[in-house]
């Protein structure tokens, strides 16, 4: 079995991306920006900004973190978003969720500007990406599918099984291996007989947030499992599939953690870059 090391995967994509900024730096004479706000004080939250932050640095982006308590304004926010907007020094936008209660999460990825949209939560990205035209790409599924491609190039007539419909993962996963002309099942909590679906897969991708929930006797010899779950337990973080049991059957498996994780910041480093380049046109 092919143990996919998605760690050395976000090695290799940022050695590539700082190459680039470099050459963009020597081109234009400026390098892409991103600017993350940060809402209040969630642990989780504060750990993936600072990777996000401190990856940043690695491949040579300006990189800036807006800080608020959990009591700010909607308004605040909003203020700020627009005033980023039109900062041409600002190439992408994230605002890490989860947001306090009091904020309309939908109101805030609007009023990004699509194209500085790191994250691809825009309705216009969501729309652009399920139309296939160029669009930016929600960080953990372009992981997934940058991973899948390492293994596989082609995957043209393949059988997908994505598990979990969420519009971070299940929904554009799908969208991006329809685009590599797979045929596609999208499955989720409502599902009949999710195992029997599983077993039809030559590529699963499993984006739940239960517990080793894919089983070895779910997996075809032979198929692609993709894990995105990060789940706490008693017994440390584990992902949404059985890791020793699915790894006796599957090709090549990733490992929770250390599999999708580290994909997905250098995706949003990739994402930056692009829609500086984009900018630039
Ligand atoms: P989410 O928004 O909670 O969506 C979960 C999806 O799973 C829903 O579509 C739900 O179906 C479906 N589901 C629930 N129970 C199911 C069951 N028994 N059988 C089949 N489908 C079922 O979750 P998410 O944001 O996509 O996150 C999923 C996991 O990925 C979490 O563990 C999260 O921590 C992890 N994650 C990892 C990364 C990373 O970088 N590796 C990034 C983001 C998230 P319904 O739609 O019917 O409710």
């Amino acid at each position: 079995m092919i143990l996919i090391d998605g760690k050395k995967a976000a090695a290799e994509l940022r050695a590539e991306l700082k190459e680039e900024v470099a050459e963009l730096k020597s081109k234009h004479n400026k390098v892409p920006g991103l600017t993350v706000i940060l809402i209040g004080d969630l642990t989780p939250s504060q750990i993936y900004v600072r990777n996000k932050e401190k990856s940043a640095n690695e491949v040579g982006l300006k990189s800036e973190v807006i800080k608020y308590p959990d009591s700010v304004e909607e308004k605040t926010v909003l203020e700020k978003i627009q005033e980023l907007n039109s900062d041409e020094t600002v190439s992408g936008i994230l605002v890490q969720l989860p947001l306090p209660k009091h904020i309309d999460k939908q109101k805030v990825i609007e009023a990004i500007d699509p194209s500085k949209d790191v994250d691809g939560f825009h309705p216009m990205n969501v729309g652009n990406l399920s139309s296939g035209y160029e669009s930016s790409i929600p960080c953990t599924p372009l992981g997934c599918y940058l991973l899948i491609k390492k293994i596989e190039p082609n995957l043209s007539g393949k059988k997908a099984v994505v598990v979990g419909r969420s519009n971070l993962n299940g929904k554009p996963m799908t969208q991006l291996l329809l685009k590599e002309n797979c045929t596609v099942t999208i499955t989720h909590s409502k599902t009949k007989d999710l195992k029997a679906e599983c077993l039809e897969a030559d590529i699963i991708v499993a984006a739940v947030g239960i517990p080793e929930l894919v089983r070895g006797d779910w997996v075809k010899k032979d198929a692609i499992v993709i894990d995105v779950g990060i789940n706490k337990t008693d017994n440390g973080i584990v992902g949404d599939v059985h890791f020793d049991e699915v790894s006796k059957n599957a090709k090549a498996l990733t490992p929770v953690p250390g599999g999708v994780g580290p994909m997905t910041i250098a995706c949003l480093l990739k994402n930056t870059i692009n829609c500086f380049k984009r900018s630039q046109i």
